[in-house]
C-alpha cells in the first residue's frame, strides 16, 4: 500500500502547479523542496507568462487562439519540437493561466510596456500580444500556489534534497530523501534545471560557456540538474540537448537587470565590420541568437550625454560604473568617433557612417533599417533616443551570458509522461517545468515560456499521475 498518491520532487512553479493540481483532484500529495525556502527559479522571475485565447487577451480586445499559438511557436522553434506535445502545452496554457487567476493570481486587462508592469504586454517576436504579468511578479505566483497547496493539505517537506528515484519492475514508486524511502503511485520530477551544474552545462548546454568568465547564472541555487541523475537511473530520454536561454548582456553586467539596470536607450550595437546589425530593443527570443550569429565580437557603442543620463541606484549600469570601467580600460573610451574604432578593431569610416545613418535616423523618430521604432512603441516610450554625438565615446562589449534556464531535460510526452530511449514511457513517473524537455525550444519564445511551461505542465502532469 503506497504512502502517497503522488510525490512531487520540487517546489516550483511546476511542483507546486503539480501538487495543488493533485491535490484538488482528491490526491494524498507528498512535496519535496531542496531549498529552506520554496519557488526556486520560479519565485525570481518576473511572472510573465505567455498564453492564447485568455480572458485578460479578451478584455483588451485581442482575438487569439491556442491554434495560431501553436503555429507560431513551431515556426519560430523550425519544427523542431514534438507538434503534439507542443498543440497540448498551446491549447492548456491558457486554461492554465484561468486556474491561476481563480486561485487569486491577479492580472488586470491593461497594456503593459514590459515585464515589470501587471498587464499584456509583448513577450516576444509574436504578432498578438501573448505576455501576461502578473502582479508581483513570480513571487505573486509562489505565494498564491503555496496557499492553495496548504489549504488542499499538501505535505510539504522543505530542506530536503531527493537523491534518487525508487523503482520495481520498471516503474517509478517512490523515492529516496534523507536516506528515507517513501512510495507513492506516481512520481512528478519538477526539479528545474541545470544551470548551476558546470559538468552538466559543459554536456548539454556548451553555448553558455562560451561566455568564459563573462558567464553569470541568475537561476535559482536549486537548479543543479537532479532530473538527468534521476532520468539515468530509470534510463530516461534526453531531449533539449544544446538549447537554453542565455540573455545578451554588457560584459561587466553580473546580475538580472532589475538590479544590474538597463543600458542607455541612445545606444547601438556594432559588429566586427562597425555596421549595426539588429533592433537593439529586439525580444529576447531572437536578440541572442543574433549576436551570436555575428562574426567576432559585437561592441554597444554610446557617448557621454548617454553614460551621465544613466539613472543612479543600479549596481552596473551606472555612470561611475561606467566610467570606472573605461578608465580601467575594460570599456573602450576614445575623444573621436574615428579613434574608437581603431580601438576595437572596426573600419573607421564604417563606424562613422553607421553613427551618422543612427544620428539620422530613429533620434528624428524612425529607424527604416530595423524598425527599432516599433519595438519601442510597443515598450510604450514615447520620446526618441539623442543622437550619438557627444565625446568621449563609448564601445562595452556585448554578448549572450547571463544564463536564466536550462531546456535539456527528461522527455516527455502530451502527458507529461517520461519516456525511454525506446521512446516508451516509463510507469508511475512524470515531469514538468524545465526537469520535462520538449517544450522549450531552440528559439525562446517569448518571456513568459519557461513559467507557461512550468505552470502548465505541472498541471498537465498531476493530471496522469493522479488520473481518479
Ligand atoms: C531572474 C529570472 C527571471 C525570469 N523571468 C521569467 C519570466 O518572466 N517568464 C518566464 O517564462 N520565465 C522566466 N524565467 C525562467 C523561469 O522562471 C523558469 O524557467 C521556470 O520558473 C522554472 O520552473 P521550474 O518549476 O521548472 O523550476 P524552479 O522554479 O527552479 O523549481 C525547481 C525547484 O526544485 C528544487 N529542487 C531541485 N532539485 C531538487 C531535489 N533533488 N529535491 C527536491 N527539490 C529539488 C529547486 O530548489 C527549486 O525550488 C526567469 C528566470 C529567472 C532566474
Amino acid at each position: 500500500m503506497n504512502e502517497y498518491d503522488v510525490i512531487v520532487v520540487g517546489g516550483g512553479g511546476a511542483g507546486l502547479a503539480a501538487a495543488v493540481t493533485a491535490a484538488e483532484r482528491g490526491a494524498k500529495v507528498l512535496l519535496f523542496e531542496s531549498e529552506p525556502e520554496l519557488g526556486g527559479s520560479t519565485q525570481l522571475s518576473a511572472g510573465m507568462f505567455t498564453a492564447a485565447g485568455t480572458s485578460v487577451q479578451a478584455g483588451l480586445g485581442v482575438e487569439d487562439s491556442p491554434e495560431k499559438f501553436f503555429q507560431h511557436y513551431m515556426d519560430l522553434n523550425h519544427w523542431m519540437l514534438n507538434p503534439g506535445l507542443v498543440a497540448a502545452f498551446c491549447a492548456q496554457a491558457g486554461p492554465a493561466l484561468e486556474w491561476l487567476i481563480g486561485l487569486g493570481v491577479e492580472i488586470p486587462a491593461r497594456v503593459s510596456g514590459n515585464a515589470h508592469t501587471p498587464g499584456l504586454c509583448q513577450a516576444g517576436v509574436e504578432d498578438v500580444w501573448r505576455g501576461h504579468v502578473p502582479k508581483d511578479q513570480g513571487y505573486g505566483i509562489v505565494q498564491v500556489l503555496v496557499r492553495a497547496a496548504r489549504k488542499l493539505g499538501v505535505e510539504i517537506v522543505p530542506n530536503t534534497r531527493v537523491e534518487r528515484l525508487v523503482s520495481a519492475n520498471g516503474r517509478a514508486v517512490g523515492v529516496v530523501a534523507d536516506d528515507v524511502e517513501v512510495r507513492a503511485g506516481a512520481v512528478v520530477v519538477a526539479s528545474g534545471g541545470f544551470a548551476r551544474d558546470p559538468g552538466l552545462l559543459a554536456r548539454y548546454y556548451p553555448a553558455a560557456l562560451r561566455a568564459g568568465e563573462d558567464l553569470f547564472v541568475v537561476a535559482a541555487p536549486g537548479s543543479r540538474g537532479d532530473h538527468l541523475r534521476f532520468g539515468e537511473q530509470v534510463g530516461a530520454a534526453v531531449t533539449g540537448d544544446g538549447w537554453g536561454l542565455l540573455l545578451p548582456t554588457a560584459y561587466f553586467q553580473r546580475l538580472h537587470h532589475w538590479q544590474s539596470g538597463f543600458p542607455p536607450k541612445s545606444r547601438i550595437l556594432v559588429n566586427s565590420r562597425g555596421r549595426r546589425f539588429m533592433d537593439e530593443d529586439a525580444s529576447y527570443a531572437v536578440s541572442g541568437g543574433i549576436i551570436e550569429a555575428q562574426d567576432g565580437p559585437v561592441w554597444m557603442v554610446f557617448d557621454e550625454r548617454a553614460r551621465l543620463a544613466l539613472p543612479a541606484g543600479y549596481a552596473h549600469w551606472d555612470a561611475d560604473v561606467v566610467l570606472r570601467e573605461a578608465t580601467e580600460g575594460r570599456t573602450i573610451r576614445a575623444d573621436s568617433l574615428e579613434r574608437l574604432a581603431e580601438l576595437i578593431g572596426v573600419p573607421a569610416g564604417t563606424l562613422t557612417a553607421t553613427v551618422r545613418r543612427w544620428n539620422d535616423g530613429l533620434p528624428r523618430g524612425e529607424d527604416p533599417e530595423f524598425l527599432r521604432h516599433r519595438t519601442l512603441a510597443n515598450k510604450g516610450v514615447t520620446d526618441h533616443p539623442a543622437p550619438i554625438g557627444e565625446p568621449p565615446f563609448y564601445a562595452a562589449r556585448t554578448l549572450p551570458a547571463e544564463l536564466v534556464c536550462t531546456h535539456a531535460g527528461l522527455e516527455i510526452d502530451a502527458r507529461a509522461a517520461v519516456r525511454d530511449e525506446r521512446g516508451d514511457v516509463v510507469p508511475g513517473l512524470f515531469a514538468a517545468g524545465e526537469a520535462g524537455a520538449g517544450v522549450l525550444g531552440e528559439r525562446y519564445v517569448g518571456g513568459g515560456n519557461a513559467v507557461a511551461n512550468a505552470i502548465t505542465m505541472g498541471r498537465i502532469a498531476a493530471t496522469n499521475a493522479f488520473p481518479q
